[in-house]
């Protein structure tokens, strides 16, 4: 009998079946359609077998050809029920709207048409050696049906491209593509039976490419993996199905030279998620946990539940952070998850619970940040300057390069809005070095030094020194302008961290050899201290805008400033005072001794060219 090809297949599908229900799944619509696709094509080939078995029967042995036609009837039926099921899968990723779930309903009443029809309508078979087929208008039925499912399959899948992953568009075409070449061959060499193997390997490419839960499962752990988690978020936000959960971030107080142990930990650790209950644990990071629930209220009871057990999971120390979120209706979906598991994956406290303040701010945040991206790669980063008045000489001697970002619609950003997150997310490294480009620009035509001004003033961020190397970019940048060194004068602030401080110092110890200066900026405000005044090697210090308008408001201030400016100059430093608005400030502080003044009263900081036009104007 010619049954040895879908008696393989049957066999191949039967060993991955036993592979797929040994796997722990995480129950995605995508997986249930699978299972229902997988299911059809293994009860198809039983009948496929099985109807070849009966006509066999049915011509060489007289049996009963009412029966052996019903076999051959349900064997198509189930041929048109893997199309069908085939076609639903192939659909899932199209977005669900209102047109796709009328294509969905009209494939629906074609499949019970077809069945009805199938039933109905009359069917023979015929026999000869190994040549076996049915044939007369249920089996056209099917061949019709056949060809609408996997036009349709095709049809949506190229016309929704760009909605489909590229590894899944490959597995549909593959798997269908099969289907079309073995049912072609078939048509034409009634001998050759491969319509059901080819359904089986379609099958098996299906799992292996999409459905193979393995890819899902975090090795060490056996926990699901993130990308699991980003599925199995998107399935929930697209069935609205709501939920609420919590994330737990494990830092297990060990040196990092002990890997096994806390390899170990981790482990311990996703067994006492795992013992919670039944919901899926995912593993996001290397020690951040996730567990979801159908509701908040069991979501909050195991969150106690385990933080009570945290310190205790293992015998090796540990510390736990939670994250809770009560309620998956306030974010708008798996992006936004992910984004504020990151953006406040460091926060302070033991248990943060989700709310709309912290979400506005992290919304507030992600603005800002595409708000930069966009920026930088429109070329939307603008630099403007702040003159610089020195006292002893009457004249503009310097600015400051103080940096904008104009919005599409042409309005200006303070810095003041968006250097805070730069710093926090690292975009200050791209920034900074954007800013920096430009002030060489400005410099490198030499028409600022040609009209007195001596040096330009450039921000940098103690950020900027954690990431990058700035003695690199400042050296790269001065030689690719051919700019002297002198004309740059970087001002920075504080940092509390020691280990950065060490940073800032060997690299500011590589830029002053090179020639260019420092001054430590914000002074007498929050930032600065005495440690930092004592080593820093900078040339100038910059009062701060608050302690300036201090001094006219404020005695003691007025005193510390009296003291401080002695002792900077005796310490062989300049005072720059910045923030000094009207002509009585610009009076005092020139009576106090500060050598350079910056402020409104001067000037606002202002676009390169207007700088050179002011610089014209005061200046010849
Ligand atoms: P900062 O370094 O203390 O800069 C001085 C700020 O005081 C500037 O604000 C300036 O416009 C403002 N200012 C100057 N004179 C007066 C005055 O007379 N009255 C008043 N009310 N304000 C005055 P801006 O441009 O908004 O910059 C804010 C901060 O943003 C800067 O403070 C600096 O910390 C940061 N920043 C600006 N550009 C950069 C940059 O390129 N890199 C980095 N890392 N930070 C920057
Ligand atoms: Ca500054
Ligand atoms: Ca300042």
């Amino acid at each position: 009998m010619n049954i040895e090809l879908q008696l393989c297949g049957l066999v191949m599908l039967l060993i991955f079946l036993v592979l797929i229900l040994r796997d722990r799944k995480l129950y995605v619509k995508n997986s249930f359609l699978f299972i229902a696709a997988f299911g059809a094509c293994i009860v198809c080939l039983i009948f496929d077998i099985a109807s070849i078995v009966f006509i066999h029967k049915a011509v060489y042995e007289g049996f009963s050809p009412v029966i052996t036609r019903a076999v051959c009837k349900i064997y198509i039926m189930l041929l048109v029920t893997q199309g069908y099921c085939g076609f639903l899968y192939a659909c899932l990723d199209i977005a669900v709207q209102f047109k796709m779930r009328l294509i969905r309903t009209l494939a629906f009443i074609i499949y019970l048409i077809g069945e009805i029809l199938i039933i109905v309508l009359p069917l023979e078979y015929f026999m000869d050696g190994r040549t076996v087929y049915s044939f007369g208008p249920a089996a056209l039925c099917t061949y019709a049906l056949a060809i609408f499912y996997i036009s349709a399959t095709l049809y949506l899948s190229i016309r929704h491209k760009k909605d489909i992953p590229h590894r899944r568009l490959i597995a549909l075409f593959t798997w269908q593509g099969m289907w079309l070449i073995a049912a072609f061959i078939q048509f034409f060499s009634k001998e050759t039976l491969l319509v059901g193997f080819a359904a089986a390997m379609g099958m098996i490419v299906l799992y292996s490419q999409l459905e193979n839960p393995n890819e899902h499962i975090d090795r060490v752990t056996g926990l699901f993996t993130q990308n699991a988690l980003s599925l199995y978020l998107q399935d929930r936000y697209t069935y609205r199905k709501s939920f609420a959960f919590y994330t737990a971030r494990i830092k297990y107080l060990i040196p990092n030279a002990e890997l096994d142990i806390k390899k170990n930990a981790v482990i311990r650790s996703a067994r006492a998620f795992l013992k919670l209950g039944k919901e899926p644990v995912f593993r996001i990071g290397d020690d951040i946990f996730c567990v979801i629930y159908d509701s908040p209220e069991r979501a909050y009871e195991k969150l106690l539940e385990i933080k009570a057990l945290a310190d205790g999971v293992t015998d090796i120390p540990g510390e736990a952070k939670f994250i809770y979120f009560p309620d998956s209706n306030m974010l708008s979906g798996a992006d936004e998850i992910f984004n504020f598991i990151h953006c406040y994956d460091d926060s302070a406290e033991n248990l943060l619970v989700c709310d709309q303040e912290l979400i506005d701010k992290m919304r507030s945040r992600s603005e800002i940040y595409g708000l930069i991206e966009n920026a930088l790669r429109d070329d939307r980063v603008e630099v403007y300057y702040q003159p610089i008045y020195s006292v002893k000489e009457g004249r503009f001697t310097s600015a400051e390069a103080l940096v904008r970002i104009r919005r599409e619609d042409g309005s200006m950003v303070p810095p003041g809005d968006f250097i805070p997150v730069a710093e926090e997310n690292g975009q200050i490294i791209p920034l900074g070095i954007r800013v920096f480009k430009k002030v060489c620009e400005f410099l490198a035509s030499g028409e600022v030094r040609a009209l007195g001004v001596e040096n330009i003033e450039v921000n940098i961020s103690v950020a900027q020194f954690e990431h990058e190397n700035p003695a690199g970019f400042v050296k790269s940048h001065l030689e690719t302008y051919q700019i002297d060194p002198s004309c740059i004068n970087l001002e920075i602030t504080e940092t509390a961290d020691n280990g950065l401080k060490h940073l800032l110092m060997r690299n500011m110890e590589k830029l002053i050899n090179m020639g260019v200066s420092f001054s430590l900026d914000d002074f007498g405000t929050g930032r600065s201290n005495l440690d930092y005044f004592v080593s820093m090697p900078a040339r100038n210090i910059k009062f701060d805008f608050s302690f300036t308008q201090g001094y006219f408001s404020n005695d003691k201030i007025r005193h510390v400033m009296n003291g401080m400016v002695n002792i900077i100059h005796d310490m062989d430093m300049k005072i720059v005072s910045e923030g000094v608005e009207s002509q009585e400030q610009y009076e005092a502080m020139a009576a106090l001794g500060v050598d350079y003044i910056q402020g409104y009263y001067f000037s606002r900081p202002i676009p390169g060219p207007e700088f050179i036009g002011f610089l014209k104007e005061h200046h010849t």
